[in-house]
């Protein structure tokens, strides 16, 4: 465990929207009177009624229930646009768009753009029928269309459902039946890595598959101008749809708890699941956040790296830099084309000030070598982010030497699509930092630690992480099946909310977020988290990446089984094995004892990025038969390779 502290850099404490002091103050605040400290924030934003009552929430299951903001009532858009333009900021660039291939050139929005495209989209929505609580399936690429899209549902109380560009037609599909979709907005391809997407003829394949009849329009943008096929009257051009629609569109009130969207998770765990969340409470937590863990400034560049296709990309790509009139990049491509200094060249291009990326991409640039890094100058960076998996320390380390010569703060951000925003995080001016550790809750979060019985756990421990009240950012169902939502997050530790994950706390009340619980090792009665030991592997100069699961073993109960992926030009052999085994017995202990290192040129991953040790498990037990659900899978062959090395370890 490392005792590593960074506290808050000097110049930061004059120029920052919360010091130390002021946290303490105002999260006692928020956890006291959370109608006093909500409903102030929620004073910030534009109602067409303001809310009067704050939080109606329940976690019991007698009078379960989460309402905020109930008798509110709003439109998120005239938040994210209308708002900025009555304030002269019509002509601040909202999004600044940079193309997969950088030979393209770059582009921008201005909120104004912004507001009359969604407007013109959203006048053509309601002429095709839509109508609120209608659902919409949005099936984009990285392009401002996208973000347009997105807008224009929430201007006339329709449901958006974003579905990914990466997947496949049978996952479109899926997700179409389960929100009984009426409108697809796609685009004809998309670009990505260099390659095209073929968006349009995976729309085409999704809806020939059972179950998806209720799409009756599918709106096509013409991005890359490749020729697809058009079926009338069901396919319309977007650009034609739009054209000749009016700049202004009466935006429909809705009232606080009406849906804004559906956004089925990652699926790390299992089948993918429809996270409802609705207007008021995640329009108020998605900008709060953003505001107050990016100690937003006026003239900040922000830039995260994640797809729109996932939460964060939802509450900060979209709604929360737009509430807060943010400049944000839009990236249609990957950090790794044309080559491994695009992220950086990107920066510098845009004089990027605050970059929000992931544990995999950085160690996946970690491992390509400093001197990619070095040849920018990334002058401009003032604040670095991370979300999506714990981060080792040694990555900690590197994105704040090499990436951020030292200088900006990290925000490690630890959140889940369920939560709708950040919940544990440092805040750059009030909180020093320790590398790995996600720090402290946000305002209004009540964390707490239970043990397998739900028995809360006190003092500088570990155990199950709990949320004990809800905040305003929270989902509010499962898309049809709200039985299926008490029971999988209020029923295991009842009266609280169970992320699912594992934490420690520390002396200092520190958080520490040891990864998911099913992904727990008992070895011989000992509880070892996976993150530890992974960050113990990658401490190692060779290894780029590692991951640990537990396999039954005799004598152990569960034995460990690790799966290392090594640097670029380094050779597996049995004395690196030696070498490993010893050196994550030296750092956690002998009980960490490694059985089985298998090499792995590469590690499954979900298309967010994140390892999927569903799928390790059961190659470590052997049972390849069983590899259950691999649809969400970013490369399948992978895991080809990986049952055809097993034996062989
Ligand atoms: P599914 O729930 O479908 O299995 P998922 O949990 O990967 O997929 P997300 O909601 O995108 O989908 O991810 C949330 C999870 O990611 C958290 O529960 C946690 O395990 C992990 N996570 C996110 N941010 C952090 C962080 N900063 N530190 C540690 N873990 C994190
Ligand atoms: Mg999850």
């Amino acid at each position: 465990m490392t005792q590593d502290v960074y506290p808050v850099p000097q110049e930061l404490c004059d120029c920052t929207l919360c010091t130390d002091e002021q946290y303490i103050e105002q999260y006692a605040r928020s956890i006291h009177d959370p109608d006093g400290y909500w409903g102030e924030i929620a004073g910030t934003f534009e109602w067409f009624k303001q809310p009067t009552k704050i939080k109606n929430t329940s976690f019991h299951k007698d009078d379960f229930g989460i309402k905020w903001f109930e008798d509110g009532e709003l439109n998120i858009t005239v938040n994210c646009l209308d708002r900025h333009l009555k304030q002269g900021r019509g002509n601040k660039i909202a999004y600044i768009f940079e193309p997969d291939s950088p030979r393209y050139p770059s582009g921008s929005v201005t909120f104004r753009e912004l507001h009359d495209r969604t407007c013109q989209l959203a006048n053509a929505l309601r002429q095709l029928g839509i109508q609120k609580g209608d659902r919409v399936a949005i099936y984009m690429p990285m392009i401002v269309d996208a973000a347009v899209s997105m807008l224009a549902c929430a201007r006339i109380g329709a449901i958006h459902t974003v579905i990914f560009g990466g997947f496949s037609a049978q996952s479109i599909a899926d997700r179409v039946q389960d929100a009984q979709v009426k409108l697809i907005i796609t685009a004809d391809e998309g670009h990505r890595g260099g390659k095209h997407v073929p968006l349009k003829a995976n729309v085409d394949q999704a809806l020939k598959l059972p179950g998806t009849n209720s799409v009756e329009t599918v709106l096509v943008v013409r991005n890359t101008h490749a020729a697809v096929n058009m079926q009338m009257p069901r396919d319309r051009w977007f650009d034609e749809v739009t054209r000749n629609q009016p700049v202004e569109c009466e935006p429909e009130r809705m009232n606080a708890e009406d849906p804004l969207f559906i956004l089925y998770t990652s699926g790390s765990t299992g089948k993918p699941k429809g996270v409802l969340h609705t207007t008021g409470g995640y329009m108020v937590y998605a900008a709060h956040t953003h505001r107050m863990v990016f100690d937003l400034r006026d003239d900040d560049v922000f830039w995260c790296t994640a797809d729109i296709g996932w939460i964060t990309g939802h509450s900060y790509i979209v709604y929360g830099p737009l509430c807060n009139a943010a400049t944000t990049v839009l990236f249609e491509g990957i950090p790794t084309y044309p080559d491994v200094r695009r992220t950086w060249q990107i920066i510098d291009r845009h004089r990027v000030t605050i970059l929000y990326t992931a544990p995999t991409a950085i160690r996946s640039l970690m491992r390509e070598g400093d001197e990619n890094v070095k040849l920018s100058e990334r002058t401009s960076i003032r604040l670095l982010g991370s979300v999506g998996e714990p981060i080792n320390p040694e990555a900690w380390r590197w994105y704040y030497e090499v990436a951020g010569d030292s200088r900006s703060p990290i925000v490690d951000t630890w959140w889940q699509t369920e939560t709708g925003g950040i919940m544990i995080s440092p805040l750059p001016g009030a909180t020093a930092l320790k590398p790995g550790s996600a720090t402290r809750p946000f305002f209004g979060i009540k964390p707490e630690l239970v043990d397998a019985e739900g028995k809360t756990l006190s003092g500088a421990t570990e155990g199950n992480l709990v949320i004990t009240d809800s905040w305003p950012g929270q989902m509010r169902t499962i898309y049809g099946d709200p039985q299926r939502f008490f029971d999988t997050y209020f029923s295991t530790y009842p009266g609280t909310y169970f992320t699912g994950d594992g934490a420690r706390r520390d002396e200092d009340d520190y958080w520490w977020i040891t990864g998911r619980v099913d992904d727990v090792i008992n070895v011989s009665g000992h509880r070892i988290g996976t993150a530890e030991v992974e960050s113990a592997l990658v401490a190692h100069p060779h290894v780029a990446e590692a991951a640990v699961v537990g396999f039954p073993h005799e004598l152990k109960g569960q034995g460990l089984y690790a799966y290392v992926t090594l640097n670029a030009e380094v050779a597996e052999s049995d004395d690196l094995r030696t070498e490993l085994v010893k050196l994550v017995r030296t750092t956690i202990g002998p009980i960490a004892t490694l059985d089985v290192i298998h090499w792995a040129p590469g590690l499954p991953k979900t298309r967010s990025g994140k390892i999927m040790r569903r799928i390790l498990r059961k190659i470590a037990e052997g049972e390849l038969g069983a590899l259950g659900d691999t649809s969400t899978l970013a490369d399948p062959s992978v895991v080809d390779h990986l049952v055809s090395t097993r034996s062989a370890d």
